[in-house]
């Protein structure tokens, strides 16, 4: 069997600028990250971070890339545009798109949701009490009726995203504000992600109910056909007007 070839893509700002969030997170949390994936036998992970040359996302690696995770927050717009556009084509080829708490404001989701994807939010370290909304969806196996995560940053609604096509985990805080917190979308041929919980100051990552998310998360976003590539043939037709292979 193929391996499911992941990278996770980490900004790496907030680790090498801050002192309490090194502490949180001494490898990255990228590297946190792909530790919680392999765990998971049929996956290939590798990781990106904003400061290496092009991003670590250069044409010929997104190329070989099933699942793309994203984990960014206050380096949105340093991301190059031309970055954007390839990793939009890679999706819209088939490439899954795992997003990940302030990933919601990243260039590459707001461009594949075409709205502002704003939401209210509060630094409070308060409770998060994630529903399960479908205990049938791949993406929920292994949860049981709900999971907390005991400190978290508080996301509320409205949440600036277009209907999902399912959500799998609704968000209820301690403070009383309700989130959609898993969303599935389509685009082109590539599914899309998005999974809240992952502040940088709380080890989110680290807890074992977020990690098997994640690495449902990715099964469920692996490509399952063939890549859908946007050649635009001009076709040809006979005299008769009859559609010529
Ligand atoms: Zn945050």
């Amino acid at each position: 069997m193929n391996k499911i070839r992941v990278v996770v893509w980490g900004e790496n700002v907030h680790e090498q600028k801050s002192e309490a969030i090194r502490k949180v997170y001494p490898e990255g949390i990228h590297q946190c990250i792909a530790n919680g994936l392999s765990v998971d036998e049929t996956f290939d992970v590798g990781t990106a971070t904003l400061r290496d040359p092009e991003h670590g996302l250069p044409q010929n690696r997104l190329a070989d890339t099933d699942v793309l995770i994203w984990w960014g927050h206050v380096a949105h717009a340093e991301v190059a545009d031309a970055i954007v556009e390839r990793v939009q084509k890679r999706v819209l080829e088939g490439m899954g798109l795992l997003v990940l708490h302030s990933g919601h404001y990243s260039k590459i989701f707001k461009r594949l949701m075409g709205t502002t994807c704003s939401l209210i939010w509060r630094e409070a370290g308060e409770k998060e009490r994630l529903w399960v909304c479908n205990p049938g969806h791949p993406i929920a196996q292994g949860i049981k009726a709900y999971f907390e995560v005991p400190h978290e940053e508080m996301y509320g609604e409205p949440f600036g995203i277009p209907a999902p096509e399912e959500t799998v985990f609704l968000s209820w805080f301690a403070g009383g504000e309700v989130f959609r917190s898993g969303c599935c979308w389509k685009r082109g041929n590539g599914k899309i992600f998005y999974f809240r919980p992952g502040h940088e100051s709380f080890p989110t990552y680290r807890q074992p109910e977020v990690q098997t998310v994640i690495r449902n998360a990715v099964h469920w976003l692996a490509p399952e056909g063939a890549r859908w590539v946007d050649a635009i043939p001009n076709v040809k037709v006979s005299p008769e007007g009859i559609r010529q292979e």
